[in-house]
């Protein structure tokens, strides 16, 4: 039976490099079965916060990365105190200057056999005694992490490179303890894309900024799954998919890049994939927060049309806040533009012959759209393709988007006209 864990010390948000650890113990206890533990390390009291292990347990849900059972170092200070006692009264362990060390043999080597990197062999001498508890009767990391997952029976320890060179400490404590020593798997760096271990140099390292900065969390889940796992030249995966295909086999051994660009290339399939209505109580809030548009108007504008929106707009979105800036077409505010609207003065009445057919016949669907729009060009001497940019502009602020007619008609033809005429009428002034 597999029993992983993710052990984070709550000393601040978690770190993305953090959830792609979490992330990996959980596909592989889910891949098998197996038990998903989350333990706090919080045995640094000075540096562990409340709000801390808040913002873990927060970023965890928002990853959908749950539980099976649930600990927190500092309540299991009896066990780590049996433990070392233990160690004392075998003369493992001996005190100096009121603090507890740990005798590290002064011969032979000790191997990590780490299930990723091969053998790493680490000569004992060079390792020298280690205290395991402080005067002050706290305990130090190395100690801890070793009575825990022998008490917690964690079968593999999954955990990031940079606690490598901690292991052979690990493991010989496991041995002086008589407990079974688990398997390693100790996971390479994530690297910003100036191949450095990745820091807030290269960006946000939070993994909430990216929840609010418009990802989804099933994007983010892929995009850490390949940072480190690939399966095949396969991209892009459901969680289920992760979960299914998970194994340690496909983990690389090399640094992996952290690449803004594929994430919101991931996140636009995630949210081409995702349910409609879901998409909608995602960026309602932040269609909201942008100010222009009220909780009122967006009632009116009612679900399916709200629906249809988000259906026609997503493809060119890369994240919910894009989302939410393209749905503001949809209400009667003023249009912000982002690109420039330039119309020439021959274009001007034929802007305004087509808002007017439009408030006359208030068309509904792209085809009737179509049709009244082609004809009043037509008795003009016109062709769509004089005013198709320009009316695209002019109606949605951008040179490109989905089919005219299809945005025109879930803007509507009196919003249309309405913008058509601003438009026009700025340019006649
Ligand atoms: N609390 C340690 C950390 O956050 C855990 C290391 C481990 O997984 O053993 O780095």
């Amino acid at each position: 039976m597999i029993r992983v864990r993710f052990a984070p010390s709550p000393t601040g948000y978690l770190h993305v490099g953090g959830a792609r650890t979490a992330l990996f113990n959980w596909l592989y206890a889910r891949h098998n079965d197996g038990t998903f533990i989350l333990r706090i390390e919080d045995t640094d009291r000075e540096r562990s916060t409340d709000a801390s292990i808040d913002e873990i347990l927060n970023s965890m849900r928002w990853l959908g990365l749950d539980w099976d059972e649930y600990h927190r170092q500092t309540d299991r200070t009896e066990d780590h105190l049996k433990a070392a006692q233990d160690l004392m009264d075998r003369g493992l362990a001996y005190e100096s200057e009121g603090a507890w060390w740990f005798r590290v043999p002064t011969e032979g080597s000790t191997i990590v056999q780490d299930e990723l990197l091969g053998d790493v062999e680490y000569a004992n001498d060079h390792l020298k005694d280690f205290v395991i508890r402080r005067s002050d009767g706290s305990f130090i990391y190395h100690f801890v992490v070793v009575v825990d997952d022998a008490d917690m029976g964690v079968t593999h320890v999954i955990r990031g490179d940079d606690h490598l060179n901690n292991t052979p400490k690990h493991i010989l404590l496991f041995e002086a303890l008589e407990r079974p020593v688990p398997k390693f798997v100790h996971l390479p760096m994530i690297l910003g894309e100036d191949r450095t271990r990745l820091s807030k140099r290269h960006g946000d390292t939070a993994t909430l900024e990216y929840r609010d900065r418009g990802f989804l969390p099933e994007a983010m889940v892929n995009f850490l799954a390949r940072l480190g796992w690939s399966h095949g030249d396969d991209e892009v995966f459901s969680r289920d998919d992760l979960v299914q295909l998970f194994s340690l086999e496909e983990i690389n051994k090399s640094g992996a890049v952290f690449e803004d660009t594929k994430l919101h290339w991931l996140n636009q399939q995630h949210m081409k994939r995702a349910d409609l209505d879901r998409l909608l109580d995602l960026i309602k809030p932040l269609v909201l927060d942008l100010g222009r548009v009220s909780d009122e108007m967006w009632g009116q504008a009612g679900n399916d049309r709200l629906k249809r929106g988000v259906h026609l707009l997503r493809d060119r979105c890369k994240t919910l806040r894009d989302l939410a800036v393209a749905m503001e077409l949809l209400f009667p505010v003023p249009l912000n533009p982002v690109d420039d609207i330039l119309v020439q003065s021959e274009q001007v009445p034929l802007l305004l012959a087509v808002a007017e057919a439009l408030e006359e016949t208030t068309p509904v669907d792209p085809g009737e759209l179509e049709n009244v729009i082609r004809e009043v060009l037509a008795c003009q001497g016109a062709k769509l393709k004089d005013v198709a940019l320009v009316s695209r502009l002019a109606v949605t602020g951008r040179r490109a988007g989905p089919g005219l007619f299809d945005v025109f008609a879930l803007i509507g033809a009196e919003l249309v006209s309405k913008r058509l005429r601003v438009t026009a009428e700025g340019v006649a002034e």
